[in-house]
């Protein structure tokens, strides 16, 4: 690891006083970012621990929704009552996501700033045009089983991590951030990017600009939800596949639908298009399927990740019945039902 300065300021002017300057990474709880500065891929010449400052609660909102401090750990969050109760989508997805460890470690804004899990990413021997722009994609001729089927780019071909993410995505939480140029509410749909020609780059955030919560309107499907989660085993991976599925029903047709895809690209997926064909149709399999064709229009495999394709139509069926019939979600089993 290289030298770098350490500051742990309790107010959050002062954390953006110290961040000031470039070469700089706020401190949570470390779970991805530390790792990475061991590894020598994240060089900040400052740190700045955050986790004095005054963002670790969870509040209601004037307009019926919750308000979750950007230190609010991931599994306070999922089993927050008011989540449990209101998201029951978001806390599925949390414990989906890592280990018991790992999520009462890591935070809510982490949690979005994690980055991929692409192989060649973390072996400084081979190019990364995210680690090191300019060098190069080795995944473009190496081991894809887990790489992109939207969105990709060129220069990039991975896929973000996030399980909470694709939720939220589903849920259309927005990110509030303080910074250089003052306070910002972020859709977050607008918060991550494609990989584009700068694959470097994986949020909106402008330098030294921080989280401070996450905001989740008041709609929270809690009737008609599923977060399905395909991989590799099934504990502690990370998704080849996933699915935030929400439905809103009247006598059995759809009243309103949201879907999002994790595991498939650059950041969770969706196309409202997709979840307009479902408005007005009974919820059955013939309208989940159709919307399954229109979210994965374009979608190009890469040789060892094709079957990620017909994988994800099958899973977004799967999640659409899910939530239609309201199939039960033990938080404690996550087993694929
Ligand atoms: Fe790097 Fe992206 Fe290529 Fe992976 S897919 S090696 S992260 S440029």
């Amino acid at each position: 690891m290289r030298p770098f300065s350490y500051q742990r300021p309790t107010g959050i002017a002062e954390a953006l006083r110290d961040a000031s300057g470039g070469g700089v990474r706020f401190l949570a709880g470390g779970t991805n970012l530390v790792d990475l500065m061991r590894a020598d891929i994240e060089r900040p010449t400052a740190v700045i621990d955050i986790n004095r400052l005054p963002l670790g609660e969870i509040e209601e909102t004037a307009s019926g929704g919750l308000r979750i401090g950007a230190l609010v750990p991931n599994s306070d969050l999922a089993y927050d009552s008011r989540v449990e109760v209101r998201f029951p989508l978001l806390s599925s997805a949390l414990l989906a996501g890592a280990s018991a460890q790992l999520r009462n470690a890591a935070t809510t804004g982490g949690n979005l700033l994690q980055r991929t899990r692409c192989y060649y990413f973390y072996d400084l021997a081979t190019p990364c045009n995210k680690r090191d722009p300019g060098s190069g994609c080795a995944a473009k001729s190496g081991l894809t089983r887990i790489h992109a089927i939207l969105g990709a780019s060129p220069h990039c071909i991975a896929v973000h991590p996030s399980d909470m993410a694709v939720a939220l995505a589903a849920l259309e939480a927005e990110v509030l951030t303080t910074g250089p140029s003052g306070d910002r509410r972020i859709g977050i749909a607008d918060f991550h990017r494609l990989p584009g020609d700068t694959p470097q780059v994986d949020t909106n955030l402008e330098p030294g600009e921080l989280i401070t919560a996450i905001e989740l309107p008041a709609e929270g499907f809690a009737d008609h939800y599923s977060y399905l989660k395909l991989r590799d085993r099934l504990s502690y991976a990370f998704a080849l596949v996933s699915v935030a599925a929400a439905l809103r029903l009247e006598d059995d047709v759809v009243a309103e639908a949201r879907i999002a895809l994790g595991g498939v690209a650059h950041k969770p997926w969706r196309n409202p298009e997709a979840e307009r064909l479902l408005v007005g149709r009974p919820a059955g399999r013939d309208g989940f399927d159709a919307a399954a064709r229109v979210l994965l229009e374009g979608s190009e495999g890469q040789g060892a990740n094709d079957f990620k394709i017909p994988l994800a139509r099958r899973a977004i069926v799967r999640a659409l019945e899910q939530a239609a019939a309201a199939t039960p979600q033990s938080p404690t089993d996550k087993r694929i039902r």
